[in-house]
């Protein structure tokens, strides 16, 4: 399965953010100088959020001139509102999401903020706008409070610890004898998938962006840590525009719409009730995901 931002990606884009100095890491990489995908329209104002609408206007994309992943999406997405991106691997998920980010200028359509393209606002303040916690958290060699305050370049200690409480990561901190300064990644001290995912949220809520970009991680967490993750995750979807990438679909009934992508264009869309309704493709994968959660709680209980 393809993840929303692979390491390449995220080189890519730590990179781009060292360029445009948002946040100062120039001493931790020397990176070669490569030219950015893209760039800073001549004269782009820095995005005004007021509510943090999101829309997506005939999108038209491909990584490829010669093949189209994206074939015209509409979508609206209102203010504060949850919509989950659902649909078959390859669909286009996930390139709906690094095109919210403008990882990519679209070929076609535009994308819009609070009625403002994406295009032509500058990348720093598109970015600061939006909050990404990705499949898999890539952690610093460095101490567990650099890694969370990474979010936000003048966090002070006190940010960091509020959004340790509201990743609810905090207590599992506290019980670590060097607290906050403890090092993590390749050479500190490793963290499990769910405790990494929190430093994700924490990092994320330090910046405390208008928008949300959820990409569920695909390897199963076991299902205690999974439903408290999910808790976290919704309470934090409080208040923001929220798009999730979700492959499972039990963790998105909750949402106030689900868009099913079908080879690049949304095949159906509407709240978990009117989908099974329907009796369409998002109805058909969730009764096959509920045959693998029977089989998957029968194996457990043998
Ligand atoms: P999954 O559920 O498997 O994560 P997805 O719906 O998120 O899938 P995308 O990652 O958006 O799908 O990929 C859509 C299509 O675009 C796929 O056919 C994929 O091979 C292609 N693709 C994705 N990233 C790139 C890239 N960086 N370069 C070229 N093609 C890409």
């Amino acid at each position: 399965l393809v993840q929303l931002f692979r390491p390449l990606d995220l080189l890519g884009m730590v990179y781009r953010t060292i360029r445009q100095g948002v946040i100062d890491m120039g001493s931790m990489f020397d990176l070669v100088d490569t030219p950015a995908e893209v760039t800073d329209a001549p004269g782009a104002q820095p995005l005004a959020v007021a509510r943090g609408q999101v829309r997506f206007e005939g999108v038209q994309f491909g990584y490829d001139p010669d093949r189209a992943i994206l074939k015209g999406i509409d979508l609206d997405i209102p203010a504060g509102a949850t919509v989950a991106v659902v649909g078959p691997s390859g669909a286009g998920k996930s390139t709906l999401a690094r095109l919210l980010y403008r990882f990519y200028d679209l070929t076609g359509g535009r994308i819009t903020i609070d009625g403002q393209d994406i295009a032509r606002v500058t990348q720093s303040s598109l970015r600061a706008a939006i909050g990404i916690v990705p499949q898999d958290t890539v952690l610093f060699n460095d101490t567990i409070g650099y890694n969370i305050a990474y979010g936000r370049e003048d966090a002070t200690p006190e940010d960091v610890a509020d959004a340790a409480r509201g990743a609810a990561i905090a207590g599992f901190i506290q019980s670590l004898p060097q607290g906050f300064e403890t090092r993590v990644g390749e050479r500190g001290l490793k963290l499990s998938g769910g405790e990494k995912q929190r430093v994700a949220i924490a990092r994320t809520l330090v910046k405390n962006p208008p928008i949300l970009i959820l990409d569920e991680a695909t390897s199963a967490l076991d299902s205690r840590t999974e439903a408290d993750i999910q808790a976290t995750l919704e309470a934090i979807e409080q208040g923001r525009t929220t798009i999730v990438i979700a492959h499972r679909l039990s963790t998105i009934v909750h949402a106030d719409r689900i868009v099913v992508l079908e080879a690049g264009r949304v095949a159906e869309q509407g709240t978990h009730a009117e989908l099974l309704r329907q009796g369409g493709l998002y109805a058909e994968m969730w009764a096959r995901q509920a045959q693998e959660r029977e089989a998957d709680t029968d194996l457990a209980a043998e």
